[in-house]
């Protein structure tokens, strides 16, 4: 991907800006890029379309160019679909005996992670963890899963020849609770396609347990076919969550969106080989690298972000020192107090600044006042903010009334620049006149 979008970026112009144009050369390569990665027509179509949207004329940092721009703003977007809601890896597992059905087509790694998953229950939790295999069709698999559970020592339900799948998912509930088991994980048989019987199945099974959590096991490396199983899997069982098996392997990872997408279902895990210890909690930051494979180019972009907004600072600082301190320093500053986590802990940091910390602190300040007073300056115009001494009573109403605020509110935020704009003025004098001068002489 990134050989040939290099090709299609270098024709595009360097504006300030990305233009429609740019952004649509750049998507067409974005799209076919994801159809490669597996994801699905339809969601790659409608994921282009949103980046698009969002896309078109936001200011392109400078040292990249508005392709790499564009292939940053496609990759945070997938973060954000990959994401979803929830903490990622997170079981619903209180309130034991806690059932988890694993549920899946044959061969798609469920007895594996069954086992994964119990491990890492025990290991990182702490949870006693009772496993069950219902795969009454192939003696050999529950085999297996008895040989996984001595290997990591995990207890298994012991097999009784000639029981139903529900019978054994009965057997496996009341052994659970009367051997006070936190989890019981049932690890059901698969088909190699879809079919109904086995649906019917694994909902009687359902019905019997009425798991916590039903984990859908899907390869990572089929793409299309993914999509359609976790669409049937969802419609007639209900999932909570996906794993993801085989993405140590070369798949790029498109299923991952497709169903995040289709089903808005979280992924929860990633099998990453065969060993049992080969599971990790999905992040949705690497996927989206993989499904692009462009990791550097957003790197390079991000660091480029950065470096703009340090150089953005620097011309701040030396405006401060003439004491030019305006609204529109002011709300910036107040915004980047937001994002750092709290006006308390930055005012601590700045020199000459306790002071006025341990009255913020007095004064009750949080972050809802941090918004409030952003939301005063948004109601300014733009002569107002650059110069905030023109507030006249008239005003000042009018500001606050927009903002659906008191006067009295404002009154203090104009004090507060006031004081901030006085002390800029001072440390700028007291570094230019004083110390270092003094050092030299
Ligand atoms: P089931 O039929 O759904 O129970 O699938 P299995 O758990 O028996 O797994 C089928 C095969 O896939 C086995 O050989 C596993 O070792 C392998 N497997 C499962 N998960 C992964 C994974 O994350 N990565 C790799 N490379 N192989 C896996
Ligand atoms: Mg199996």
């Amino acid at each position: 991907l990134s050989e040939r979008l290099g090709g299609v970026f270098d024709r595009l112009t360097k504006q300030g800006a990305l233009s429609e144009e740019d952004v649509k050369t750049a998507l067409r390569e974005v799209r076919v890029a994801l159809l490669e990665a597996d994801v699905s027509l339809p969601v790659a179509r409608d994921f282009v379309k949103k980046v698009q949207d969002q896309a078109t004329g936001q200011s392109v940092t400078k040292s990249v160019t508005p392709g790499q721009q564009v292939v940053k703003i496609v990759h945070d977007a997938l973060v954000e679909v990959l994401r979803g809601e929830g903490e990622p890896g997170a079981l619903k597992v209180d309130n034991p005996p806690a059932p988890i059905l694993m549920v899946g087509l044959q061969g798609s790694g469920k007895t594996t992670t069954t086992g994964k998953l119990a491990k890492r229950l025990k290991d990182k939790d702490g949870k006693r963890v009772l496993m069950a295999s219902l795969d009454i069709y192939r003696p050999a698999a529950m085999q297996q899963l008895q040989v996984l559970g001595q290997q990591i020592g995990v207890d298994v339900l012991p097999i009784v020849a000639g029981e139903t799948a529900v019978q054994i998912a009965k057997r496996a509930k009341t052994q659970a609770s009367l051997g006070g088991y936190d989890v019981y994980m049932l690890d059901t048989a698969g088909r190699l396609q879809i079919d109904q019987t086995l649906m019917k199945e694994v909902e009687d099974v359902r019905d019997v347990v009425n798991p916590r959590e039903t984990l859908l096991v899907v390869d990572g490396l089929t793409g299309q076919v993914a999509v359609e199983v976790a669409e049937e899997f969802d419609a007639k069982i209900g999932i909570s969550g996906v794993v993801l098996t085989r993405m140590d392997g070369d798949g790029r990872g498109g299923a991952a969106l497709s169903m995040r997408a289709v089903t808005g279902k979280p992924i929860k895990y990633v099998g990453l080989g065969e060993k049992m210890d080969a599971l990790e909690t999905f992040e949705p930051e690497r996927v989206a690298g993989r499904i692009l494979g462009m990791g550097d180019i957003v790197a390079l972009v991000e660091k480029a972000q950065e470096t703009i907004e340090a150089e953005q600072a620097e011309r701040m600082m030396r405006r401060f020192k003439k004491g030019q301190f305006n609204m529109n320093d002011l709300k910036m500053q107040l915004e980047q107090m937001l994002k750092m986590g709290g006006m308390e802990s930055i005012m601590g940091m700045m020199p000459g600044m306790g002071k006025m910390a341990a009255q913020v602190k007095e004064a009750g300040f949080d972050d809802t006042i941090l918004k409030r007073q952003i939301a005063l300056i948004q109601s300014m115009t733009k002569m107002e903010r650059a110069n905030p001494q023109i507030l006249q009573a008239s005003r000042k109403k009018r500001i606050a009334a927009g903002a659906g605020m008191d006067v009295s509110e404002l009154n203090k935020l104009l004090k507060m620049q006031r004081q901030m704009a006085d002390m800029m003025k001072k440390m700028g004098k007291m570094g230019k006149g004083g110390m270092l001068k003094q050092a030299m002489k």
